[in-house]
């Protein structure tokens, strides 16, 4: 399903360069759970961006699904995350203009040849329903406690069904019993779904309900 091999990111940095990470090699199956644990700064999220086509490694080759992310351009990455890949932020990211219930729409308004108009509004409300948020539609993102907007996020991320799913620390910014909550939730969307899902996180807890740990250090993948 997902596949990297050698994937080195390097940004520019005052007169050189930084390296953040160093021909990295991952393969992740089909409806697999993989849990990407390590230090700050490590870079777990750089790397969970260029497994979802957010950003191109600068060298080494990333495939997702069958196409390979590293060679084709943002239009094309755009166009595949649109069809298939599902993403949770730490920090929620829903977009502040928008309801929940329009939140969770914009995926189905982007992805190809889905539903209409009535078919996206009972989509919505479906997922919304399926957090425990469907009173709470009309609401806007800062009108929602951390957890609600985590809930929306799920519901947004899943809307499209999506063939995988990355969450970058989804728990990051959100009280022990809170995050137990919406863990729970993202475990049950992700078994109906069936979806491929590689989390960040720093709770080994929730890194212990995957299917395989991996770790990084320092831009390198080490066994864990
Ligand atoms: P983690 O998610 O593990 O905390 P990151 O992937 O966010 O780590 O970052 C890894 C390293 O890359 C850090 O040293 C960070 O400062 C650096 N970094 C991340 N993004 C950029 C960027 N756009 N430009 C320069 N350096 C970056
Ligand atoms: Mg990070």
């Amino acid at each position: 399903m997902i596949v990297a091999d050698g994937v080195t990111k390097t940004y520019p940095s005052g007169a050189g360069s930084l390296t953040v990470l160093h021909e990295v090699h991952l393969e992740v199956e089909e409806r697999d759970f993989v849990a990407i644990v390590g230090p700050s700064g490590s870079g777990k999220t750089t790397l969970l961006g260029l497994l979802a086509g957010l950003d191109r490694p600068t060298s080494g080759r990333v495939t997702l699904d069958g196409v390979r992310l590293d060679t084709i351009d943002e239009d094309a990455r755009a166009r595949l995350r649109s069809e298939r890949v599902g993403f949770v932020f730490q920090t929620f990211q829903l977009l502040p203009t928008l309801t929940a219930i329009e939140n969770v729409r914009v995926p189905l308004e982007l992805a190809p040849g889905t539903g209409g108009e009535s078919g996206f509004e009972s989509r919505a409300r479906e997922l919304l329903e399926r957090v425990g948020l469907s009173d709470r539609g009309d609401h806007y993102p800062v009108q929602l406690s951390g957890g609600e907007q985590q809930r929306v996020s799920l519901a947004r991320a899943f809307a499209h069904e999506p063939t995988v799913l990355f969450a970058d620390e989804p728990t990051g910014n959100l009280d022990r019993d809170t995050g137990a909550g919406v863990i729970d939730l993202l475990r049950e969307l992700n078994e109906e779904a069936q979806t491929t899902l590689v989390l960040v996180t720093h709770d080994l807890d929730l890194a212990a309900m995957a299917d395989r740990i991996v770790r990084l250090e320092a831009g390198r993948l080490v066994s864990a």
